[in-house]
């Protein structure tokens, strides 16, 4: 298999790509910039019966990728049963069968990543040392999950009420079918991180990934299969979240969401409504510490991965930075001039630092929150510019200085390459600013003396957070739960909340010799007086 690099050249191991733009009056498979066959084989995994199709395009160049089938209501009911009849079979799966599969999908995203980061790069224009993250994620997840399942979720004896006499063991039951609805800003690792840990549990999963980036998360599914995952047993359908979202969560036994905060907060009623279950990741506008003892060189390199990472679309992004006083002048060179030094580009080779932007509404928004801030008295260090001339939606990596709250993007996130500088004085004033808001997803601190920086860490309102580093230390260490205090979330994905959230409880308790209730003919006053000071006995000898 073979890829086109945009000056032509062949790479071995990646997506498909056609020589030209086919016409798409003649073409009724209507794939342009992919082989209409290669696209074919993924799109005809959708549950979609309803002949209604919707094109895509790719944000690199405006070529048009697919016309992506999309799902109906009765779709939806067909997924929801075909996943449901393979989840009774696959909760009978042993644990080790099950994790053999995710060791091998381990392997087989290694072996592919040309092709799944050519698709990546082509659905959401960022760079490929950006989407390369994907498959790296989703091999650590999966290997961490297969590796540790059976630990997670072996039966656990607790202490019964009766010191031997009450044997308690606490089992944990699969959901069933899990919903997982994601978006478009890390189209392979959102479409399957959450599901590993679903599966390995002895769940079904049924997947809505973004529209706009379908074909990633269909090659994803492929994989699965792939990896001897039954086919059945991963369900994708496709449509607008507002139109079949509520069919999804309607059937769920649980619902794993990333997406916005008004998103999130939609999804969470709708399942407060049936009483199921659900994890939320949502948004942030994450603030980044560097104090007065912080490598200023290392620093900056964090800050230009921390911000303009994906271009800035990444829900752990960097978008408030609070400098010291002592280090501001020195830092702030040091990140200007990276981030002027920056490679921009919107192609599928390696090479570029930042990418494009997935859309037009992405551009818009970005322009907004920067034009608004500029009129008010931003100052613009470095970018502040759309660049049409290297893609449709590229703009620069950039840096406002003098943003103050009138400004839109002083607390509200961007999900853009833009981040704000901010001076502070004190310490305990820059976290309280780092606190202000009502996100609390993800901060990172830079300091030469560890111990300081984690007891600030500690007084920081966010589910994570990164010393030294911008947030991949976090994210990548997959047995650390991941996820957002406030509005930026509820539930955790990885680590060992990452499986129980797929799993019911249910604590099996044998009672032997003794009953709980008066025996040898006692009297009910009797039993009462007996219970009574035997409890009195167990606080006395320190017993829980
Ligand atoms: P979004 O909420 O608009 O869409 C996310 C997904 O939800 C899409 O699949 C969409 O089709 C679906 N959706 C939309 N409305 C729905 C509804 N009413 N019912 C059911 N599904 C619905 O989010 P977006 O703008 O596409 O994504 C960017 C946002 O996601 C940012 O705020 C970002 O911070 C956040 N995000 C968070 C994380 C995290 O882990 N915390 C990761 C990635 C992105």
């Amino acid at each position: 298999m073979t890829s086109q690099t945009p000056d032509g050249q062949s790479e071995p191991g990646g997506a498909p790509l056609v020589d030209g733009p086919a016409d798409p009056e003649h073409d009724p498979r209507a794939a342009y910039r992919l082989e209409p066959d290669y696209v074919a084989s993924l799109t005809e995994r959708i549950v979609s019966t309803s002949g209604e199709t919707v094109a895509v395009y790719s944000p690199l160049d405006g070529a048009p990728l697919a016309h992506i089938p999309q799902s109906s209501d009765d779709d939806v009911a067909e997924a929801f049963a075909r996943a449901r009849a393979a989840q009774a079979r696959w909760a009978r799966t042993p644990i080790e069968m099950r994790a053999a599969a995710l060791l091998r999908l381990h392997d087989l995203v290694l072996d592919r990543q040309d092709e799944i980061i050519d698709l990546t790069v082509l659905e959401s224009g960022k760079a490929r040392k950006h989407a390369f993250d994907e498959p790296i994620h989703i091999a650590l997840t999966a290997r961490y999950y297969a590796r540790t399942a059976e630990q997670h979720l072996e039966t656990r004896r607790t202490s019964g009420v009766m010191p031997v006499l009450t044997r308690v063991e606490v089992n944990r039951v699969p959901k069933g079918v899990v919903g997982i609805i994601s978006p478009w800003n890390y189209p392979f690792t959102m479409a399957l991180c959450d599901g590993i840990p679903a599966l390995l549990a002895g769940n079904a999963v049924v997947t809505k990934p973004d529209s706009q980036t379908m074909l990633t998360a269909l090659y994803g599914a492929q994989l699965l299969e792939e990896a001897g995952i039954p086919r059945d047993l991963w369900q994708v359908v496709s449509g607008p979240g507002r139109r079949i979202g509520g069919g999804i969560i309607g059937r769920a036994d649980y619902i794993c969401f990333t997406g916005s905060t008004a998103t999130g907060k939609v999804i969470a009623q709708q399942c407060a409504e049936r009483l199921i279950g659900c994890s939320l990741e949502l948004g942030g506008k994450n603030p980044i510490l560097i104090l007065r003892d912080a490598d200023v060189e290392k620093a900056a390199e964090g800050a230009v991965r921390g911000s303009f990472s994906n271009a800035g679309q990444l829900c752990v992004s960097m978008e408030r930075m609070f400098v010291a006083d002592q280090v501001y002048d020195r830092f702030v060179e040091r990140f200007v001039a990276r981030t002027k030094a920056m490679t921009l580009g919107a192609s599928l080779d390696w090479g570029n630092d930042m990418g494009s932007l997935i859309s037009a509404d992405q551009l818009a928004t970005v322009v907004a929150h920067v034009d608004d801030a500029v009129a008010k008295g931003a100052r613009v260090l470095a970018g502040g510019r759309a660049r049409p001339d290297l893609g449709p939606y590229v703009y620069e990596p950039t840096i406002l200085e003098g943003v103050t709250p009138d400004m839109t993007c002083f607390g509200e996130e961007t999900f853009g390459p833009v981040v704000s500088l901010y001076r502070f004085h004190d310490e305990a004033e820059a976290v309280a600013r780092a606190n202000d808001g009502e996100y609390g997803l993800n901060a990172s601190i830079y300091s030469r003396d560890g111990r300081r920086a984690r007891a600030l860490a500690a007084q920081i309102k966010c589910g994570t957070v990164n010393i030294n580093e911008a947030f991949g230390a976090t994210f990548a260490s997959i047995d650390s739960p991941m996820g957002g205090m406030r509005e930026s979330g509820m539930g955790r994905r990885q680590g060992s909340e990452g499986i129980h959230r797929y799993t019911e409880s249910q604590s099996v308790a044998t009672q032997r010799g003794l009953t709980l209730g008066p025996a040898f003919g006692m009297s009910d006053e009797t039993y009462a007086k007996v219970m009574t000071a035997s409890l009195r006995l167990m606080n006395k000898i320190g017993r829980a």
